[in-house]
């Protein structure tokens, strides 16, 4: 079927059709109409941020922010040329552009560049405050500048900001006789290093931050759909661009009850969707207090280093980096290992024992099954107490299509006030595919009407019918040039139509229209308002 053309999709990234929108919709629609009973808004968020945004929120160290992410630099360069531009123009003065340029590295962003004019350095800052090592550097790089006036006293030295410096800087600079000259840049950006958002909980979170949504009636909750973006290696269920439909509650309430809720809100989108045989897995992982979570995983490593030569080589190094993920391991021979570490269940504190137990007595009441998974973890500090994951049919080893947890620290971690949180996000594409392979993909395709006409007159009459009939709801085809009767209705069979409408000049003269059912080439004749009435009742057949 697909042919070779010079441009191709990139791989990991795909086209969806007409033959599968149909479901997308359907699925996307299903979703705002349950998460609206449920009280949700929908947000849409921006498709990249700052890449540090992401960072603190995910975990530098994670393979999504360490490998998978795709970013850029907002280039730096503008904000230098912007200074150096500035400055220029401020003093009216052909200052020799950098004879030579030093650019100071800090974790590899240029936070400063040193140019060199007519006997004057000038050192250009992107950020306000520097420290003393800072000053030092320059310094030094006076001195054997000004080693080649050697007549001269030493060169000016010139420190430009493009924000008003600290307190801090002003008082360093006045001590070491350096100038600080400060420009007033009205575009001047700071943001340096952007990426396409892998996930969006941290943008919902900076949101809720950014439009002081604390102050709306708690707990504020909201859900969103789109694409993500994350540089793995694409198989079947496992994309590039792939697609997420998720929801958060933000507020000052953990009440085991809003655990329970949203994963209730997931588990019957999945059943209205009649997504079959997906398999809800909970656990607590409990919180971030000595007497808790980290406790367990000081046990959980202790009986680690003793099986360490057991291990394949990633378990053996998330001994160290997150022993945690040890019981992610998917790995066959580790398995008989794993099952006989320390449960996190046995060590919980009171508190979060008491959570857990209540959020499974609420998924109880509200008619929700669970199994419970020891073994289901999340890698992050601000992961706590409720984890859950949803697992469906026909996915192969990619069957997750859903993941949610409680996540309290954070929107404070990102700068916001103390503020509760739990949320899930579903795979998209794994949760079309597993409705696809149950069979429940097919979406309502084809045509209702296919308007067969012949002739001038009838034509006419055909646009005003097609017109007609598509303002009352149905999907009508108007070919756009005449066709023989013979060709009209195997086109219309080709499309899928339901019925043909045949319409030639006699038929319009004598006001009666002929209606053919496709599926047993049965004829019926109508006057125009039958043809509707008709139709109509026939149509809560066909959806
Ligand atoms: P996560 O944000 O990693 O917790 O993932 C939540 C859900 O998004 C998973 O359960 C998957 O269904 C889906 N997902 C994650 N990564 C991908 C990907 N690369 N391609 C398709 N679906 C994905």
């Amino acid at each position: 079927m697909a042919n070779k053309s010079k441009f191709q999709a990139i791989r990991g990234t795909r086209d969806l059709l007409p033959s599968e929108t149909g479901l997308w919709n359907r699925v996307e629609q299903t979703a705002h109409a349950v998460f609206g009973t449920f009280g949700f808004g929908e947000i849409r968020l921006p498709a990249f941020e700052e890449t540090e945004l992401f960072a603190k929120a995910i975990g530098a160290e994670t393979d999504i922010i360490s490998k998978e992410m795709f970013s850029w630099q907002e280039s730096g360069t503008i904000i230098e040329t912007d200074l150096q531009q500035a400055w220029m123009l401020k003093h009216k003065q052909g200052f020799e552009a950098a004879s030579r340029e030093y650019v100071f590295n800090s974790r590899q962003r240029p936070d400063l560049v040193v140019r060199e004019g007519d006997h004057t350095l000038v050192v250009e800052f992107k950020r306000r405050t520097i420290n003393q090592a800072t000053i030092e550097n320059i310094q030094q790089y006076r001195r054997v500048f000004g080693e080649r006036f050697p007549d001269e006293k030493s060169p000016r030295l010139l420190l430009v900001f493009a924000e008003e410096p600290s307190e801090f800087v002003r008082k360093l600079a006045g001590s070491n006789g350096v100038e600080i000259e400060v420009l007033d840049i009205p575009e001047y950006e700071q943001h340096e290093s952007l990426s396409l958002r892998p996930e969006a909980t941290a943008s919902v979170c900076r949101a809720y931050i950014e439009h002081g949504m604390a102050q709306l009636p708690q707990p504020v909750k909201l859900y969103y759909m789109g694409p993500m973006f994350r540089r793995e290696r694409p198989q079947k269920g496992r994309y590039r661009q792939f697609y997420q439909i998720g929801a958060e509650v933000l507020g000052g309430s953990d009440a085991p009850a809003i655990d329970a809720e949203v994963i209730e809100m997931v588990m019957t989108f999945f059943d209205r969707l009649g997504l079959t045989g997906a398999e809800l897995d909970i656990n607590s992982i409990g919180h971030n207090a000595p007497d808790c979570r980290p406790a367990y995983v000081q046990k959980l490593k202790a009986e680690l280093e003793k099986v360490k030569d057991k291990l394949g080589a990633d378990s053996q190094r998330r001994i160290e980096t997150n022993p945690l993920r040890v019981l992610d391991s998917k790995l066959e021979h580790e398995q008989a290992i794993i099952a006989t570490l320390p449960r996190i269940a046995d060590h919980l504190c009171d508190e979060c024992k008491a959570h857990y137990a209540a959020v499974k007595r609420q998924l109880e009441l509200r008619g929700v099954f669970f199994k419970e998974n020891w073994r289901l973890v999340r890698g992050l500090d601000y992961y706590m107490r409720t984890t859950f994951e949803i697992t469906a049919k026909g996915l192969g080893s990619q069957n997750a299509v859903c993941g949610g947890g409680r996540y309290d620290g954070l929107v404070e971690l990102l700068g916001g006030p103390p503020t509760k949180g739990i949320g899930f996000a579903i795979g998209e594409d794994r949760l079309i595919l597993s409705l696809q392979e149950s069979g429940k993909g097919a979406a309502p395709q084809g045509r209702d009407v296919y308007i067969a006409w012949m002739g001038e007159r009838a034509y006419a009459t055909a646009v005003r019918a097609a017109k007609d009939l598509r303002t009352a709801g149905f999907r009508v085809e108007l070919p756009p040039t005449e066709l023989k009767f013979g060709k009209a209705l195997e086109r219309a069979d080709k499309l899928g139509s339901r019925f043909a409408l045949i319409l030639g000049d006699n038929e319009v003269a004598e006001g009666s229209w002929t209606l053919k059912t496709l599926a047993d080439g049965t004829q019926q004749k109508f006057t125009e308002p039958e043809l509707l009435e008709f139709l109509r009742s026939r149509k809560s057949l066909s959806s």
